[in-house]
């Protein structure tokens, strides 16, 4: 990876849509390694970032930025056409980078992948780095870094900036240290703490400093939308008018899909969230151990991700007609899954 990045003139690094902490925490810390060793980069951002994610951005690297927009479609093309190396973090599929996903599997730029989802697309990309047995894209990216000149295994020479990036997507991505961290992603936490990486701080960002609205709102889904199934399918549906009720912001109900996984008649829980201004409506899809999320999102959600947590999408006008059709669509589709 190193040759294509020194004999490169200006990087391009993109990643998912939706961007969460893993995905803004692996291009962050590969980014501050590209910024520390002089090289021109941008990173482009398929959708906006969540306001409980934007602590994440350093200023230093705002104008390295750019959020896609459909008014500055042209500008945003003529820039990418720019860039002499492509780089995708956090996503297996061109088709999860939003509008970039089109760039990205037609464009003739040498193109590098580095990922933790099952089946990477190794015909879009030239050269992939793909570990499904990792934590998290961040982990991935530091394990890369760490092998770079200049680093050469000493983790305390990644900058402030990209240790904190690193750490804080290996933080979401495993919901602290509870899903998928193997014995690597304890050693890379102890190792970039002992470089003096401020975990308190990240911690208080992420698990601290929720606004009173998500927790109001969190109670509220409990105690009123929260339904279990006899399967044992907990599912949440979000719609417009409960996001307007509670001024529910983009990243609000990031974590929510994860509580009902902690009753122990619940095998496997589902939210849908309708978006606000498209006829969407977001899936997340979690399961305890032996239980595949990921086949029952590929399956009824359009969609994948990992065992334990999948994600998808359905329409309205396909597969269910209204908002009201959803849950019947749910408990249908799980409990078919459920019966083979
Ligand atoms: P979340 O539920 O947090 O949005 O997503 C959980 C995981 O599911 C993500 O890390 C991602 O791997 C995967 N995922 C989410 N949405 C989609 C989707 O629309 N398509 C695919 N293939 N994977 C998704
Ligand atoms: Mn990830």
């Amino acid at each position: 990876m190193h040759s294509h990045i020194q004999s490169s003139g200006h990087i391009a690094l993109f990643t998912h849509i939706n961007p969460d902490g893993d995905a803004l925490g692996s291009s962050l810390g590969l980014a501050s390694y590209l910024h520390d060793t002089g090289k021109k980069f941008t990173l482009f951002l398929p959708s906006e970032i969540n306001e409980s994610l934007s602590f994440m951005i350093p200023e230093e690297f705002r104008q390295n930025i750019v959020i896609w927009h459909k008014e500055n479609e042209e500008q945003i093309l003529e820039m990418i056409e720019g860039c002499d190396l492509f780089i995708g973090l956090d996503f297996n599929i061109p088709d999860r980078a939003g509008e970039f996903s089109g760039i990205l599997s037609e464009s003739e730029t040498f193109k590098i992948l580095i990922d933790h989802h099952v089946g990477p697309d190794t015909e879009h990309f030239n050269l992939v780095y793909s570990d499904p047995g990792t934590s998290s894209a961040s982990e991935l990216t530091y394990r890369l870094l760490m092998e770079m000149p200049g680093i050469d295994g000493d983790c305390s020479r990644i900058s402030r900036i990209g240790r904190e990036s690193l750490l804080t997507g290996m933080t979401t991505d495993t919901n602290n240290f509870a899903n998928s961290a193997v014995p690597s992603t304890f050693r890379m936490a102890a190792d970039l703490i002992a470089a003096g990486t401020d975990r308190e701080k990240i911690l208080q960002h992420l698990y601290f400093s929720y606004p009173q609205r998500r927790i109001q709102a969190q109670g509220y889904v409990l105690n009123r939308l929260l339904k279990i199934t006899d399967d044992g399918v907990a599912y949440i549906i979000l719609d417009r008018r409960f996001q307007n009720r509670f001024k529910i912001r983009e990243g609000d109900t990031e974590g929510f899909v994860n509580i009902p996984l902690s009753m122990d008649c619940v095998r496997m829980s589902i939210l849908l969230k309708r978006e606000m201004n498209s006829k969407k409506i977001r899936v997340s899809v979690r399961s305890k151990k032996g239980i595949s999320a990921r086949s029952c999102a590929m399956r009824y959600f359009n969609g994948g991700g990992h065992e334990q947590a999948s994600g998808g999408r359905l329409f309205i006008g396909q597969e269910v007609k209204n908002m009201q059709d959803v849950a019947d669509y749910v408990e249908k589709c799980t409990h078919e899954f459920f019966m083979e």
